[in-house]
């Protein structure tokens, strides 16, 4: 034998020796190594196991948990979380995250206690994180950041309690795009350390990951600054396994991922085939990342349903790879992998001011659709949200009533409503139908717990029992209100209780249908008041009986002939009593002038608005003209239209326009038809103008005395297709205001973020869509501006907006598309509403408001109004005899000191009476640093004023979702470094709040959170 035997040979003798050693005997147990931690010096693989489960989208969230409607998606998420427990038990190294606590807590309940220790003990070791721990994965452009952090909020509060844990992470993986709200507010100030995305445009993912810029520093507020920042990594790809070679291993399915074959004696033994394959998609990962630290996201939608086929391989893959020793793979969480990153000491870009809006995933593939698609559910989603806030702080008045009803069941179907595929309109119609009969259930239950709490509130003063029972009108805006409707000439009077949500005093115009002519309206202490009446036109007429048949399955048997309007003034936090009686004297009569004008065919110019405001129409033409503000001296000519943009329908490319994309095909005009341009109504209270722009638009613009706003209340559809095209319809507003490519949108509700047609803040844009990718969704508002004037549109839902020319704003207001955009719901966004067999395409009514101000002034009322379409007021209607009524109830009611109101620039987001006795209390600044020259300055609430009658015993500042102290929040913050700056600016905050002097100090955007104990 030769002494020296070449190395290659020597390898060729090692791996013969290895086969004989594994193939001549039995195969046998091997133990995989999975014990791996970070190891410096090396490329870290973060594998993070994750399930991706939608509440609600092809099915519906219950089907999706018990898994059934199979033929639709196998998906069940009971198999998910009972797979998982043994999986995890078999090596203490797994890991593995869940985010839906929708889903969690239904599975949580059924499981036994032996279960439910197993799995605290997962939680404890770290080996289950629950992050992000909303109750779902909520949407970031359609969703109004107060229904963000309630659903945040809900499912916080319960990981707390089962857990004590509080979440660190945001996972937001799904959604269409991403807010600063998000970032900073859903983000920083819910504590989690990190942010954490798959979809961003995709010319913005190819420069970030040219420049290593995924991960970033992202500053979501201007007001809150460098106070709230967040580390927030967008994903290389999705939020799949790396697909360059294939890393999934769902049992069952028909993606064909290689499994790790690592028994010699079978065939097609693969290791250092899979291992190779490892370490290149690693390094390829590694080459557009900063630090030595990558995450896998390793899983996708409904995987892991027997978790163990997953965990088989990655235990695999962790053994091997690290036995290769080039990379290092280990079991990681996004905390683990939030903290490595930490630790690195690495300056971070940053993004400021700015969000991830608009998406597209391709050329041509705008995400701006949804903003507005399904405008009815979003629509039902913002009422509902506003009406759960006052119900909660009727309910707190009234004291919780364990027994029910509660506010709980609509809580539960607002925040499932959140959904990235609930109220963005992007699931099957079956499924919109479960989000409605979910929020109407809530609604109803939340209604009794209205009424009961008024009942008790106004017949304090009669020592008995509450017997008042309150009706309220959740179809007033078909003109559809049995109680108003009911013939008051018996001698029955209409006891009308309007409660006020906001924190200041408010006068607004309270407006009911009615069947008598000769009404009085009365006050509380039994003065008349002026009132007027508007005549129920004949298409409102039948809108309301159809919908009322449709929604409520029963036909109606009187209709009302009138509006009547009159103006309500409430106190903060309470209400007023107003009484509508039949009124024999025909006296008053001239106190409710009704005036009725029709077109001419001369020119003549029409002035609308009975106050400050003045509408100026050409009445030939029908058309708006001007907006002249006396008071402010604004003087504007303003012009509207409406127009629709044709879907396309993929014949070019396979990208139609569908429920996520806006594809327009062209635009058209539309044109008015018909005889009479417009219809006129003028009274002291307030002037209406109609308008029949066709049969499936009409538009009553409405000028309120007191008011410096119209307000539009638009009817669209339903959409024709006869001719075979989906179309999309907007509503334009034109001005002479130079613009210059600026508009501002809202963020969730919130802050304004400046966009430039045609331009993105961090990157080149190419443009190919030059509508479609200039859309932004709008949750409060749309406003432009020159050197002299800003024109600001604010709506009563979310809906898409742009301006596409300069001077000009649009609000998408409504669409129908024959056609399936390609995203995975296929389906087309057709609605339809049905009486017996009889389906029409959905009809949309709802509201816009237009307001024209000098430079500088307009955001004044954006804001505080902004707040009043929030929170309208909330009527409650008895029939009584009204004198009595007086004589034995209380007839106005503040839960604020009535020298007091809470100051201009602050609202109260949140009053909410905990399951544990304790009072949750959120106060928001409303102001941006720099929006208004008087308001946007530091607050002060003094909560002894606010609640006059109750002793506060103990306080509590919280993180924003109300699972820990702030302070505890503060101390634990991640202190991220950012490229470039040295110092970074200073930000103003309240200071802590004195337990004795009990006053909460706000700065700029600033949202506190509070636990009270009466
Ligand atoms: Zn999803």
């Amino acid at each position: 034998m030769a002494a020296v035997v070449p190395v290659a040979n020597w390898l060729w003798i090692l791996v013969f020796v290895i086969v004989i050693l594994i193939g001549n005997g039995e195969s046998k147990y091997i133990k995989y190594n999975t014990t791996s931690g970070i190891v410096e010096g090396k490329l870290n693989v973060h594998l993070v196991p994750h399930t991706h489960d939608d509440v609600g989208w092809l099915k519906t969230v219950d089907q999706y948990y018990v898994g059934s409607n199979n033929s639709i998606q196998g998906a069940c998420v009971q198999n998910v979380l009972d797979s998982l427990v043994p999986a995890l038990l078999k090596d203490k190294n797994r890991k593995f995250i869940y985010v839906e606590q929708a889903f969690f807590q239904r599975w949580w309940r059924d499981q036994s206690e032996e279960v439910q220790s197993t799995v605290r003990k997962f939680v404890s070791s770290g080996q289950l994180e629950l992050i992000n721990g909303g109750w779902c994965m909520h949407d970031e452009a359609t969703a109004h950041y107060i229904d963000m952090i309630d659903q945040t909020t809900l499912g916080h509060r319960y990981i707390k309690e089962q857990f004590n844990v509080t979440p660190r992470i945001g996972w937001q993986i799904d959604p269409f795009g991403h807010s600063s709200v998000q970032a900073y507010l859903l983000g920083a100030e819910v504590g989690f350390d990190s942010f954490f995305f798959g979809r961003i445009d995709y010319q913005d993912r190819a420069k970030r990951k040219d420049d290593k810029t995924l991960e970033v520093i992202w500053r979501g507020s201007k007001s809150l600054g460098s106070s709230s920042q967040i580390f927030a990594g967008a994903f290389p790809e999705n939020y799949e396994p790396p697909s360059n070679t294939n890393f999934y291993y769902e049992v069952n399915d028909d993606i064909d991922s290689a499994i790790v074959q690592d028994n010699p004696n079978l065939f097609d033994y693969n290791v250092p085939l899979r291992v190779n394959q490892f370490v290149a998609a690693a390094i390829a990962q590694a080459n557009i990342t900063r630090t030595n630290h990558i995450l896998w996201t390793m899983g996708t939608d409904f995987k892991y349903q027997y978790a163990e086929s997953w965990f088989r391989q990655l235990d695999k893959f962790i053994h091997y790879v690290n036995q290769d020793g080039r990379v290092n793979a280990l079991y990681s969480t996004p905390s683990i992998y939030t903290d490595a990153k930490y630790a690195t000491n690495e300056r971070w870009p940053l993004k400021e001011d700015d969000d991830y809006f608009p998406y597209a995933d391709r050329v041509n593939a705008y995400w701006t659709g949804y903003f507005t698609s399904r405008p009815a559910t979003k629509g039902y989603v913002r009422f509902l949200s506003g009406y759960y806030l006052a119900a909660r702080q009727l309910e707190f008045f009234k004291g919780r009533n364990k027994e029910g009803p509660t506010t709980e069941s609509l809580a539960d179907a607002l925040a499932i409503a959140q959904h990235h595929d609930g109220l963005t309109g992007t699931e099957k119609q079956h499924v919109a139908d479960d989000y409605a009969k979910r929020l109407s259930i809530g609604y109803a239950e939340s209604e009794k717990v209205v009424a009961a709490s008024l009942a008790s509130l106004t017949d304090l003063a009669s020592k008995t029992d509450s017997k008042t029972m309150f009706q309220q009108c959740p179809l007033l805006n078909v003109s559809y209100c049995p109680p108003s409707e009911a013939d008051l000439s018996e001698g029955k009077d209409l006891v009308i209780v309007v409660y006020n949500p906001l924190g200041w005093k408010r006068e607004d115009v309270v407006k009911i249908p009615v069947t008598n002519e000769n009404l009085v309206v009365r006050d509380f202490s039994g003065k008349e008041i002026q009132s007027q009446l508007i005549p129920v036109l004949n298409n409102s007429l039948s809108l309301r009986n159809f919908h009322v048949e449709a929604y409520l399955g029963k036909s109606t048997s009187v209709s009302p002939s009138y509006w009547l309007a009159f103006s309500a003034t409430v106190p903060p936090l309470g209400f007023s009593t107003y009484v509508v009686s039949s009124d024999k004297q025909s006296a008053s009569i001239s106190k409710r002038r009704i005036a009725y004008k029709s077109d001419t065919s001369q020119n003549y110019t029409v002035s609308v608005g009975p106050g400050k405001l003045k509408l100026i129409y050409s009445g030939n033409e029908g058309k708006l003209t001007k907006y002249v503000n006396s008071r402010s001296k604004v003087e504007e000519s303003i012009e509207q239209s409406y127009s629709y943009y044709p879907g396309d329908d993929g014949s070019v490319d396979l990208q139609a326009s569908g429920a996520y994309i806006f594809r327009p095909n062209g635009t058209k005009l539309i044109k008015r038809e018909g005889q009479v341009p417009l219809t006129l109504f003028q009274g002291p209270v307030l002037d209406e103008v109609h308008q029949r722009i066709n049969p499936w638009i009409y538009q009553i613009t409405r000028v309120y005395n007191g008011k410096e706003h119209a307000e539009i209340e638009f009817t669209v559809g339903p959409i024709p297709i006869e001719d075979g095209i989906g179309k999309e319809i907007v509503t334009k507003f034109t001005s002479s205001v130079k613009s210059n490519k600026q508009f501002f949108t809202d963020s969730n509700g919130r802050d304004f973020i400046e966009r430039i047609r045609d331009d993105r803040k961090y990157w080149n844009l190419e443009v190919n869509q030059p509508v479609a990718g200039n859309y932004y969704p709008i949750n409060l508002g749309i406003y432009l501006k020159d050197n002299n004037t800003e024109i600001s549109v604010l709506v009563d839902r979310a809906v898409a907006g742009s301006s596409i020319v300069d001077g000009e704003l649009e609000l998408m207001l409504h669409r129908r598309l024959l056609r399936d955009d390609g995203r995975g719901v296929a389906e087309a966004l057709n609605e339809t509403v049905c009486v017996r067999d009889e389906c029409l395409g959905l009809i949309i009514q709802g509201k816009y408001y237009l307001r024209v101000d000098p430079i500088g002034e307009g955001a004044k009322w954006r804001r505080s109004f902004g707040q009043e379409i929030y929170s309208p007021f909330l009527l409650a209607f008895s029939q009584q005899d009204g004198d009595k009524w007086r004589n034995s109830h209380v007839p106005t009611f503040s839960l604020v000191d009535s020298s007091y109101a809470l100051p201009d620039n602050v609202a109260i987001i949140t009053l909410e009476e905990l399951e544990n006795g304790g009072v949750l209390l959120r106060l928001a600044h409303l102001y941006e640093i720099g929006e208004d020259k008087d308001l946007s300055v530091t607050a002060s609430v003094e909560l002894k004023r606010l609640f006059v009658n109750k002793k506060i015993n103990k306080i509590e500042e919280t993180s924003l979702s109300a699972n820990q102290q702030r302070a505890e929040m503060e101390r634990k913050r991640l202190v991220w470094k950012v490229e470039g700056s040295t110092e970074e600016p200073k930000v103003s905050r309240g200071g802590p709040v004195d337990p004795t002097k009990l006053v909460v100090e706000l700065a700029p955007m600033e949202i506190r959170t509070f636990i009270i104990n009466f």
